[in-house]
């Protein structure tokens, strides 16, 4: 939809659409900015230019309006002491990875919270009314301006100041007074100082007019009263009408210090550590004039380093100041946001990696290494993690359960950066060498090789980031999660009556109401459709075969084979009841597993997804590296000892927002629930989802669950095989078989291995005496060779490869008239060797290859030594008495 349109309609109309009691009361006067057209309120009667446009633009920077400091955590002690005071229900944060939501990974805006997606509506979940929240929020797409423009944070928390009309809430006229009073009353700004802009806002279907709200250019939040869905001019009044009220918590702290920058009063003691490095006042008048030239100009050019470069001039700024404080300055403001924005993400489980949400995040911490190396700084990350959680867990204490967690991981992804330099550095080489890359091809090198431009420009192979380059990187990943349905023509037909969700009969009597194809929906079932991971129940129905069962919304189709029963048939269905216990011990199963590696690894395990069939099953964990044999011994034994407690396994029903309030989003394990009534699976307080699939009653039914192989399959993923009940002992009866096997085979080879070093002791002993008395000219039998002047032959068993290799080699060597054949059985091969001396007239390699043809096998060598052989044991004696006939003549 076209906002202009909108606003263009809603201000036309201003009394009905923007026109609050506040604005009366207070003599607000409604005005055109003479610059921009743009109309806006406000008390001064002289003003005549929209704050955008405004003379006192950011004068604020050296000159705060208020006469009270409040840094980032004290501002949002005055905005909850405030909304509290006036009736407001302060909730804690949500996650900032956004799990309730399929089409989002990180949580966006304070809103976002109470939203569920129902089909194709969004409905709201609001668990008190009015509310307002310290939402921290997560948006990448202006990731080149962190650290440079002042204002722009990677994370930043949203004021959330929500509101339903009816039950207690209010609508227009209180929201903005009570902003108004914000801001006059709780921070002591003049009302002349507050400037309402006319804006619309629209999104999701929904759209409504909205006040934002000004002081001295910086727009503190932005009032939005999502009011009407449809089209404009064919559009409706909405059933639930909803107060949308998000204001930046930097800014509050900014406006009230008055620091040349935003940052200077969001991060508390990190900025210090951090300043201390490098040794710069982060507020002089030099810092205090350019950052005012930033923030004017910044809206009025497209490319940053365009910016950046008229403030550098106007604030008359050196080269030698520039190289000094402003770049050095600039990477501690982004190391300090890009962490914080970490320490939230991983706390809340998220992990850094190459695929969906974690790219972001990875590409965050390559920017504080980058940045790092870039300025050559000695930083101790995990200090600055310690800074950061002490300064925050006043406001948000669950970041201080986790500070391990998140030193674990960074500390992790910080030596995977500076294994894959070397390789880095190469490539960078050669870009060196071609010339400035163009934005693509620096997204390829980011997305193939893991080059950042931040690393290209540590080592000069770049002189600047192209802006643009992280806006478009970011819109590459932040195309939105999606699923495929198949449609079916099943539009009139009633909601399937699912039994496996009653009492769960294995045999049951059921109408036949619809027949497509091959496939037949009944009026009731107990099969249990392919769905969260777990495979489909087969069975039969009228004797049929069922090969299939699929759930489409909340009709169940089951596919047959064989043949197929009538419309309005009464039939009889029976579950393959063996099966079905399989899948459902491997289905709870997949729940003990999933909480036995969250307590084993760490507080990031989340499942990424699950498979649960009769006969094997596996979990994909959220992880960062492959698992070791100890830990998956670990998994295991804590599984094991869950199925020993014999934990009972309840299901209960609950009112989505209640679940949600009650167990947190860890219940959403499985993605996200698109339905008012939650079932919630747990084991005792141990692990609770929300879940459809079918569970035991109690853990001890599963009996044992052995985890039979894991695998990292993609960066930050980790599967674990397992199988569970009747299918595990058989898996071990089969690995304790294997491994009986695999003993008796040690021992044989043992056995054969001593004698083979007997044989080799007895040969050493032997070969000299042998020699002695063949070369003395001794004929016939001896030692069971066969001698015929110097010709000699065996076939005994006595001898084996090292015997016919040390003592042929040694006889022709010391007699170029005596020659040696040997046959004898080596595995599974009888295999032939020959040395011929020169004056032997024997030809060792056609024995070999007349040999080995005959054993069926391949013989090769020259006139002097050869060898062969082949695996047909029957022709052996053939082979013998060739061989003797064709070496003794
Ligand atoms: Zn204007
Ligand atoms: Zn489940």
């Amino acid at each position: 939809m076209d906002k202009n349109q909108i606003l263009k309609e809603f201000s036309a109309d201003p009394d009905r659409y923007y026109k609050v009691k506040l604005f009366e009361e207070q003599g607000f006067i409604r005005k055109a900015c003479t610059k921009c057209g743009r109309f806006f309120w406000t008390l001064d009667a002289n003003r005549t230019l929209c704050p955008d446009d405004g003379t006192d633009t950011y004068s604020f920077i050296g000159d705060p309006p208020t006469t009270k400091r409040f840094d980032y955590t004290q501002a949002w002690k005055q905005v909850e002491e405030f909304f509290v005071k006036n009736n407001h229900t302060s909730v804690s944060r949500y996650p900032v990875v956004c799990r309730w939501r399929d089409d989002l990974y990180f949580t966006i805006a304070s809103v976002v919270d109470f939203q569920r997606v129902m089909g194709s509506k969004v409905v709201f979940e609001f668990p008190a009314n009015p509310l307002v929240v310290p939402q921290t929020c997560l948006r990448f797409n202006d990731l080149e301006n962190v650290g440079v423009t002042g204002r722009h944070f990677s994370s930043f928390c949203m004021i959330g100041q929500h509101s339903i009309p009816e039950n207690g809430g209010y609508w227009k006229d209180e929201c903005v007074d009570l902003d108004f009073r914000l801001l006059t009353q709780q921070f002591g700004i003049k009302k002349e100082e507050v400037v309402f802009v006319e804006d619309v806002w629209s999104g999701g279907g929904s759209f409504g007019s909205s006040l934002e709200y000004f002081v001295r250019g910086l727009e503190l939040g932005n009032a939005v009263f999502t009011e009407f869905q449809g089209e404009l001019g064919q559009h409706t009044t909405l059933d639930q009408k909803i107060i949308d009220m998000g204001a930046g918590l930097e800014r509050f702290a900014w406006i009230t210090n008055g620091t040349p920058t935003a940052y200077d009063c969001c991060f508390g003691p990190v900025n210090q550590i951090l300043f201390e490095k490098i040794g710069i006042d982060s507020n002089s008048e030099m810092l205090k004039k350019y950052f005012t030239e930033i923030a004017k100009e910044i809206d009025h050019f497209d490319d940053l380093n365009q910016v950046r470069r008229l403030a550098v001039k106007n604030a008359g700024i050196t080269d030698d100041q520039l190289k000094k404080i402003i770049t050095p300055l600039e990477g501690m403001y982004l190391i300090a946001d890009h962490l914080r924005t970490l320490i939230f993400a991983i706390a809340d489980g998220a992990l850094p990696s190459n695929v969906g949400g974690g790219y972001n995040l990875r590409m965050m911490l390559r920017r504080i290494n980058g940045t790092i190396n870039r300025l050559n700084l000695k930083l101790d990350i995990d200090e600055l993690i310690d800074a950061h959680i002490d300064y925050l867990k006043d406001t948000y204490p669950e970041l201080d359960e986790k500070r391990e967690d998140v030193k674990t991981i960074l500390k992790l992804e910080s030596s995977r950066y500076e294994e894959s330099k070397i390789h880095m550095k190469k490539k960078a080489e050669k870009i060196r060498e071609k010339g400035a890359p163009s934005v693509d091809e620096l997204i390829t090198l980011y997305e193939s090789d893991g080059i950042t431009p931040e690393y290209l420009k540590e080592i000069d192979a770049i002189s600047e980031i192209p802006s643009q380059f992280y806006t478009k990187l970011s819109d590459l990943h932040q195309s939105e999660k999606k699923k495929a349905i198949t449609e079916l023509p099943l539009e009139e037909l009633p909601e399937t009556e699912m039994l496996f969700y009653k009492d769960d009969p294995m045999e049951f009597e059921a109408k036949v109401i619809k027949v497509l194809g091959d496939q037949v929906v009944l009026d009731r079932t107990s099969f249990y459709a392919r769905g969260g991971g777990q495979e489909p129940d087969l069975g039969t129905i009228a004797g049929f075969n069922v090969i299939n069962v699929d759930k489409h919304a909340n009709i169940i189709v089951h596919k047959l084979e064989g043949g197929i029963p009538k419309e309005g048939d009464t039939v009889q269905c029976k579950v393959d009841k063996t099966r079905r216990a399989n899948i459902t011990k491997n289905h709870t199963s997949t729940h003990i597993i999933n909480t036995s590696s969250r307590g084993v690894l760490g507080s990031w395990i989340w499942q990424h997804s699950a498979f649960k069939d009769h006969d094997h099953a596996r979990l994909d964990i959220t992880h960062h590296s492959s698992l070791t044999d100890e830990q998956v011994k670990q998994i295991e034994d804590a599984a094991n000892q869950m199925i020993k407690e014999n934990y009972p396994v309840n299901i209960n029903y609950y009112d989505r927002g209640t679940a949600e309030q009650k167990y947190g989003f860890r219940i959403y394990q499985g993605g996200v629930v698109p339905v008012k009534s939650v079932r919630i699976v747990s084991i005792e307080d141990k692990d609770i989802e929300a879940c459809g699939g079918t569970h035991v009653k109690k853990t001890g039914d599963i009996e044992l669950i052995k985890i039979t192989k894991t695998k990292r399959i993609q960066d930050g993923v980790v599967r674990i095989e397992f199988v569970s009940g009747p299918t595990a002992f058989q898996y071990v009866k089969d690995q304790e078989e294997e491994s009986k096997k695999q003993a008796a085979d040690d021992i044989a080879k043992e056995k054969l291995e001593k004698l083979r070093e007997e044989n080799k002791e007895k040969s050493r002993e032997q070969i000299p005496i042998l020699l002695e008395k063949i070369l003395d000219g001794q004929s016939g039998e001896l030692d069971e060779i066969t001698i015929k002047n110097k010709i000699c032959f065996t076939s005994s068993e006595n001898y084996d490869d090292y015997f016919c290799q040390t003592f042929g080699k040694k006889l022709v060597a010391k007699d170029g008239t005596a020659a040696f054949c040997g046959i004898f059985e080596a595995g599974p091969t009888i295999r032939v060797m020959i040395f011929a001396g020169e004056q032997s007239g024997v030809n060792a390699g056609e024995i070999a290859k007349e040999i080995a043809s005959i054993l069926g096998g391949s013989g090769g060598g020259d006139a002097k030594f050869a060898q062969g052989g082949g695996k047909d044991t029957s022709k052996k004696d053939a082979a013998i008495q060739k061989a003797k006939s064709m070496i003794l003549g």
